[in-house]
C-alpha cells in the first residue's frame, strides 16, 4: 500500500470529501491541496489503488481522435514527464512511443484524420510505413500492415507510484486519507449535498468529488445525480521472460483486435486485449479465456508472441460510458457535487490534467481545459456526438 494511507476514523467535518482512493481521487487531492485547499478528506473502502487504477503498468498518451481527448493526454503527459519535480517522485516513466499497426484503409483514414488534429494542438504524431514500423518494433511481422501511427511521447509508467506521489504530497500538506472506509449515503438539503455517510461515521461538507471508478453510477444515485458508467472487465497478462531478450518497443496495439504488448519488468512484455465477448459486471476475476484471441491475432501480427508463456496477470473494470468518454463537471442539483469518472480505459493517462480541471471547477476558476462537452447531461440532453474513436 502506498504509505501515505491512513487507516484512520474520518473527520467529523471537512470543505471537500472525495470518493475514491485511485489515481484520479489522488490527483484531485493533490491538485486541491496545492492550491491552498488543504481541508480534504479522501474516503477510499478498500486500499489506495485496490481499483481500475491498480494494474501494474498503464499506458500513456496523446493520439486521440477527439481534441479534447488529445488536450487531456497531452498536457498530462507533460505533467507525468515533471513529476519527479512536482509532485517530486519516481513513476518508471518510459517514453516509447505508442504504435497504432493499422490493417484496413478505413483504419488509414482515420489515423490520417487525428493525426491532422493532434498535429495541430502540437502532439508529433505521424504517419509511418510497415518497414518503420518494424524498425521501432522488431517483434512484429509487416505481412498485412497498410501503416502505422506512432508518437514518440506516449508512453507507459507504474499507476500506484503516481497515486503514491500524489497522495504522499498531499497528505504532506494537510489532506487526510481514509481508506477501510466506505461512502454509504449522502444528505441533501435544498440544492446541496450536507453530510456525507460512511461505514465509519458521518462527515458534514462544503462540498463533495465523485472519483468513484466503475462505482460511479450508484456513488451518484446516492445525490441524485445519473452517471451513466457501466464496469466491463479487462484482463492483463505478463510473460516470462523472453529469450532472446526482447528490444525496448513501443507500446504496440493491432488496432483491429486491440490486442497489445509492451515491455515490463526483467526481459518479460504486458500482454492484453480488449475481449469484445466480455458482458458488463463487476467480476474482476483472471482468467485466460482472452489468451485465445489474442494469440490467434498475434499468429498474424507478431509471431513471436503466438505462443508466449504467460506466469500471471491482472484483471480490473472498465468504467464505460455511451460514448467512451469521460464524465467531469459539477452536477446542477445538488450544485457542491462534482465528478470525474467514466473514463472508459483511459483514466490513467488523463489523470494529471482532470485533477487540475477538478480543482478549477471546485475553485470557480475557468478550467484550463474547456470539459464543458463531458458534462454528465449531455446523454439525457442529446449532445453526444464525438465519440472517441481511438478506444483500446
Ligand atoms: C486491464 C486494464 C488496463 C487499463 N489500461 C489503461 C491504460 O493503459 N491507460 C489508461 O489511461 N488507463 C487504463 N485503464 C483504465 C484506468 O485504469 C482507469 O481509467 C483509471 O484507473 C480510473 O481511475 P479512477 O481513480 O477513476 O478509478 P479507480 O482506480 O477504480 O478508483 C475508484 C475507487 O473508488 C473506490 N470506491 C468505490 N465505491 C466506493 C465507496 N462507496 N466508498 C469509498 N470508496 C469507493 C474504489 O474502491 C476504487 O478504489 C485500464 C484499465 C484496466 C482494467
Amino acid at each position: 500500500m502506498p504509505r501515505s494511507a491512513h487507516n484512520t476514523a474520518p473527520p467529523d467535518h471537512a470543505e471537500v470529501v472525495i470518493i475514491g482512493g485511485g489515481v484520479m481521487g489522488a490527483s484531485i487531492a493533490f491538485h486541491l491541496v496545492e492550491a491552498g485547499i488543504t481541508d480534504v478528506v479522501l474516503v477510499e473502502r478498500d486500499e489506495l489503488a485496490s481499483g481500475s487504477s491498480g494494474k501494474p503498468i498503464g499506458g500513456v498518451r496523446a493520439q486521440f481522435s477527439d481534441p479534447l481527448n488529445i488536450e487531456l493526454g497531452a498536457r498530462s503527459l507533460t505533467a507525468y514527464a515533471d513529476f519527479p519535480h512536482r509532485p517530486g517522485h519516481d513513476i518508471g516513466l518510459s517514453q516509447v512511443g505508442y504504435l497504432f499497426l493499422l490493417t484496413t484503409n478505413d483504419q488509414v483514414t482515420a489515423f490520417e484524420d487525428s493525426i491532422a488534429v493532434q498535429r495541430r494542438i502540437g502532439v508529433p504524431a505521424r504517419l509511418i510505413d510497415a518497414d518503420e514500423a518494424r524498425g521501432l518494433c522488431p517483434l512484429i511481422a509487416t505481412d498485412g500492415i497498410l501503416a502505422a501511427a506512432f508518437s514518440p511521447d506516449d508512453g507507459h509508467a507504474r499507476p500506484t507510484r503516481v497515486i503514491d506521489g500524489y497522495t504522499s504530497a498531499a497528505v504532506g500538506q494537510g489532506a487526510t486519507i481514509v481508506t477501510g472506509t466506505a461512502v454509504t449515503g449522502m444528505d441533501i438539503r435544498g440544492e446541496r449535498v450536507t453530510q456525507v455517510h460512511t461505514s465509519g461515521g458521518t462527515i458534514s461538507c462544503a462540498a463533495v468529488i465523485c472519483a468513484g471508478g466503475a462505482w460511479s453510477a450508484a456513488l451518484g444515485e446516492m445525490a441524485g445525480v445519473h452517471l451513466p458508467v457501466r464496469p466491463v472487465r479487462r484482463q492483463v497478462g505478463i510473460t516470462a521472460p523472453l529469450r532472446p531478450a526482447p528490444p525496448t518497443i513501443p507500446f504496440t496495439i493491432d488496432t483491429g483486435s486491440t490486442g497489445y504488448f509492451h515491455n515490463a519488468d526483467d526481459d518479460t512484455l504486458l500482454i492484453g486485449l480488449a475481449d469484445p465477448r466480455e458482458e458488463p459486471g463487476f467480476d474482476t476475476t483472471w482468467t485466460s479465456d482472452w489468451l485465445t484471441p489474442f494469440r490467434a491475432v498475434m499468429s498474424d501480427r507478431a509471431p513471436a508472441l503466438a505462443e508466449v508463456v504467460v506466469t500471471s496477470g491482472w484483471a480490473g473494470l472498465y468504467e464505460i460510458t455511451p460514448d467512451h468518454n469521460a464524465l467531469i463537471g459539477r452536477a446542477d442539483s445538488p450544485e457542491n457535487f462534482l465528478y470525474a469518472t467514466g473514463f472508459s480505459g483511459h483514466g490513467f493517462l488523463q489523470a494529471p490534467a482532470v485533477g487540475e480541471v477538478v480543482r478549477d471547477l471546485y475553485m470557480d476558476r475557468v478550467p484550463v481545459v474547456d470539459v464543458g462537452p463531458l458534462d454528465a447531461g449531455r446523454f439525457a440532453a442529446g449532445r453526444t456526438g464525438r465519440p472517441e474513436r481511438h478506444v483500446v
